[in-house]
């Protein structure tokens, strides 16, 4: 898009005050509805969080120039618009820590590279334990978390009690003993993320096209020449996937068979309430997270539904699991009411850490494998899928993330279960 179409999708201060006065009549579509072409350098598969951000970081970053990032339906409608948007970067393994630390760098100045308001909030994401063992382990990963340059803060139940009045701390079965804070972790808006990074690679002259469904892949003689689409042949010099919940399926049809669990994760959203949650807390027993949206709706989950699926959909236990888990923690969140609830398809890798590398097939880059924990991935993730992209080699902070670790013995097991994907 040239210089005009940059200018007219631009906000400023001036600019929503002369469209307040005007009926909002002058914006313009934030990205180009493109028609594909014959051929590209680059072609993206999935126009989620992680595709567009590669879009983004492919143009911006890396100068590619003849750029297609391939939707099957549309912008936002994957994950990157069904999660509870907690956004952290506190991990204990340092091949996840490294990454996650530079990815929550990137979500620092976001709005200021896209000029887009994602709505980025850092009211803190509070973990809580409840015995002796797990306060332990919780210290330890904050020492971790503090040598690798990123923020943490041990915070004792009294200290809590100012803020977060209202927990169970005396619960006979799951005391609180204290928690485990990083300062710098929040909320963004979710959808804000995918539209602003869509525009800002439409801008760049990348292609985004929605309604276009890969089908297949043409590869000859070990190297993929092309995307078979239902908007047609698509030739590409590269073709990067990340496609999340369904990259066992889309490997497949390159006759590649992933390491990963397709799970369904879901997402539930109360009435609006009066401010009562002042950041991001996650109960350290039965696994339930939350914080208050804007709106003031408390937004929460839990575990995955804890079968295999492609449906975007849960089901009814998961739900009072869930309700229940949150009830234990903070009885008077028992009388408000639900008011939504919706599923998306998670990609669990065998240690629950994500995949970003080179396949066996030329041309064909993989980014995958983010389950619950791949919203506050996406501007990380975007710019080290571009590096390996645009350059053949891993991205310094991604040297871990390797396809073949799993064939060599080199988890990234960061819960410590195991190669058992439904209790990562
Ligand atoms: C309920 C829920 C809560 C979550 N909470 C959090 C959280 O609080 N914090 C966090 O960090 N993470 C969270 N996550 C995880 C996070 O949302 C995902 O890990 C992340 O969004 C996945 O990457 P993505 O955005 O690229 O995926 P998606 O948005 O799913 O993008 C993949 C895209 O690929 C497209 N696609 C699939 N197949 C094809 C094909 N054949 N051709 C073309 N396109 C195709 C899909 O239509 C989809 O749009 C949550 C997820 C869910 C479901």
């Amino acid at each position: 898009m040239g210089s005009k179409g940059r200018a007219m999708g631009r906000f400023s201060g001036f600019r929503l005050f002369k469209e307040g006065l005007t009926g909002n009549r002058g914006w313009s579509p934030h990205w180009r509805d493109a028609e594909p072409r014959s051929d590209y350098d680059i072609v993206i598969v999935g126009g989620g969080g992680h595709g567009l951000a590669t879009a983004y970081h492919l143009a911006e970053t890396y100068g590619a120039r003849r750029v297609a990032l391939l939707e099957k339906g549309w912008i936002g409608g994957g994950n990157v618009g069904r999660n509870t948007t907690i956004v952290r970067a506190n991990y204990l393994l340092p091949s996840n820590q490294r990454f996650y630390d530079l990815s929550l760098r990137l979500w620092e100045r976001m709005e200021q590279d896209l000029n887009y308001n994602v709505m980025m909030s850092q009211r803190g994401v509070l973990n809580l334990c409840h015995s002796d063992g797990q306060r332990d382990a919780f210290i330890r990963r904050g020492n971790a978390i503090r040598l690798s340059g990123a923020d943490a803060v041990f915070v004792t139940p009294q200290e809590m009690k100012k803020d977060w009045p209202f927990f169970d701390y005396e619960n006979a079965r799951f005391p609180i003993k204290g928690g485990l804070l990083q300062p710098r972790g929040g909320t963004a808006r979710h959808d804000a993320v995918a539209w602003g990074y869509a525009r800002a690679a439409s801008d760049r002259g990348v292609d985004i096209i929605q309604n276009c469904d890969v089908t297949g892949f043409d590869i000859q003689r070990g190297r993929v020449r092309a995307v078979e689409t239902t908007r047609g042949r698509i030739a590409a010099n590269k073709v990067g996937v990340a496609v999340a919940g369904n990259t066992s399926r889309v490997m497949e049809m390159a006759g590649l068979r992933m390491p990963i669990e397709s799970h369904v994760l879901q997402a539930f959203v109360s009435e609006g309430l009066k401010p009562i949650l002042p950041g991001v807390v996650t109960f350290g027993v039965g696994h339930f997270y939350v914080s208050q949206s804007d709106k003031g709706g408390l937004v929460y989950g839990g575990d995955l539904d804890g079968y295999n699926s492609y449906a975007q959909r849960g089901n009814l236990p998961m739900v009072e699991h869930v309700a229940a888990a949150g009830v234990s923690l903070m009885p008077m969140i028992a009388r408000a009411r639900m008011l939504r609830s919706w599923g998306g398809i998670m990609d669990m890798t065998m240690d629950g850490s994500p995949i970003i590398d080179r396949t066996p097939v030329d041309g064909l880059y993989l980014n995958g494998g983010w389950c619950y924990g791949g919203f506050k991935a996406i501007p990380g993730s975007g710019l080290v899928f571009a590096h390996l992209l645009a350059t053949d080699a891993p991205h310094p902070v991604a040297t871990g993330l390797r396809l073949d670790r799993f064939r060599r013995g080199h988890m990234i097991d960061e819960g410590g279960r195991g190669p058992v994907p439904n209790l990562q």
